[in-house]
């Protein structure tokens, strides 16, 4: 039996989450261990995604997609200057390729507006040719302040600066289970050197393991584990270069964006995600999805070559609705919720869960109660 280590916080996870969580928590003094079952970080949803910087748009008003997005959206912006990580707000167009999908936009407008989102400018197909010569569409609306991210150097930013704090990190360490006692939460950590936590503060940044995670714990309450259902979104890459400035998004689609166009910092453009529900881990791209992706993108792209596009990336959304279900705001559920003290589970953070890390991690500090002592770095 391995002895049991007594500790104040430990964060379960180091994806972007689990990072900028074991940050903000160091940095308002607490004491904090990241445990993670991978041998680095960001090996899973955190690396796999479309590494935009979504300005809040789409999500229904006063929920945590909403305020989290466009308070993140605001604070990573500020922290990419003061941490010079490498980010472009390049802007982006979503556009109406038939005059039905003109109520969607102006829909999108009044949503953005309750938002809290307010520069959003509409453009005629003559002002979008302009600047995108070879889309296709009747109308659009720009978001300026929309922007991509090289998320592995914002993890690596929010990783040094937890260490810097005192945080410790300890990697290939999967927590495989544990309980909720009076004096704490025991976790069970395994490994090549298993070993047993008693933590006054745990936060499940598990992602698409959360569920699982948090039903592992003895003695939490079942009926706090939500369904867990998974949305694969694909990736295929452009060979070649590519005729576009801006991220390019057709009007939004069941569980997802729609399949668009995103840019990377490295000049290359990527097209997706688009939705497959599965019920397993397997990030493999299918590349006879590709038909797919060339109906969708000539809808707006006629251009788009035959045999240009090649099996690219995918990651997978935890989502808290199965398929035509309506769609779920991300669960981050406390004490006040389960009734176990010290916990926090962080469940369904899909997109724009990127964007808002800082934010979030503000709010998981604040529902963990006052800081120990007062920030520094
Ligand atoms: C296709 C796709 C596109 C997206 N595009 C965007 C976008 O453009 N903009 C945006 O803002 N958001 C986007 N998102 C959302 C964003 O990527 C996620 O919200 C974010 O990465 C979630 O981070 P996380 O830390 O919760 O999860 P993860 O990055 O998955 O991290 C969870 C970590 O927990 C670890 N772990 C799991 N189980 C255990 C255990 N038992 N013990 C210890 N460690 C464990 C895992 O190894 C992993 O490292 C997208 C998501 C997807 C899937």
């Amino acid at each position: 039996m391995s002895t049991l280590e007594r500790v104040d916080c430990v964060v379960i996870g180091a994806g972007v989450i689990g990072l900028a969580v074991a940050r903000a928590l160091v940095l308002a003094g607490r004491e904090v261990i990241v445990v993670e079952a991978a041998h680095a970080i960001g090996t899973e949803t955190s690396s796999r995604n479309s590494e935009v910087i979504h300005a809040g748009i789409y999500y229904p008003a006063g929920s945590l997609k909403a305020r989290f997005c466009v308070a993140g959206r605001r604070a990573l912006y500020r922290y990419c200057q003061e941490r010079r990580i490498p980010h472009r707000a390049c802007g982006k167009l979503i556009i109406a390729t038939g005059p039905a999908q003109l109520i969607e936009l102006e829909r999108l407008l009044a949503q953005a507006t309750r938002n809290g989102v307010d520069d959003l400018q509409w453009l005629d197909a003559g002002q979008v040719y302009a600047i995108e010569p070879a889309i296709r569409c009747i109308k659009a609306l720009r978001s300026p302040s929309t922007g991509i991210i090289d998320s592995h150097a914002l993890m690596l930013a929010l990783q040094g600066d937890a260490e810097r704090a005192g945080a410790l990190f300890a990697f290939l360490s999967p927590v495989t289970g544990g309980e909720r006692r009076e004096e704490g939460i025991v976790l069970d950590v395994g490994g090549s050197d298993p070993i047993r936590l008693l933590a006054t503060r745990v936060i499940n940044c598990a992602g698409l393991h959360a569920a699982r995670v948090a039903g592992s714990l003895r003695g939490f309450p079942a009926e706090h584990v939500p369904a867990y259902y998974f949305a694969k979104g694909n990736y295929f890459i452009l060979s070649g270069r590519a005729p576009f400035n801006s991220l390019i998004y057709p009007v939004p689609e069941q569980a997802g964006l729609g399949v668009h166009i995103t840019l990377d910092l490295a000049g290359q453009t990527r097209f997706g995600p688009d939705v497959e529900w599965v019920d397993r881990i397997d990030y493999r791209v299918d590349p006879r999805r590709a038909d797919g992706f060339y109906a969708a993108v000539r809808r707006y792209w006629p251009d788009l070559q035959d045999g240009a596009l090649q099996p690219g990336y995918a990651g997978i959304r935890p989502k808290l609705q199965g398929p035509g279900q309506p769609v779920v705001d991300f669960m981050i559920q406390g004490p006040a919720e389960h009734g176990v003290r010290g916990l926090v589970n962080l469940f369904g953070i899909e997109s724009p869960g990127l964007t808002s890390c800082l934010a979030i991690a503000d709010y998981v500090v604040g529902v963990l109660g006052a800081p120990a002592s007062p920030p520094a770095l």
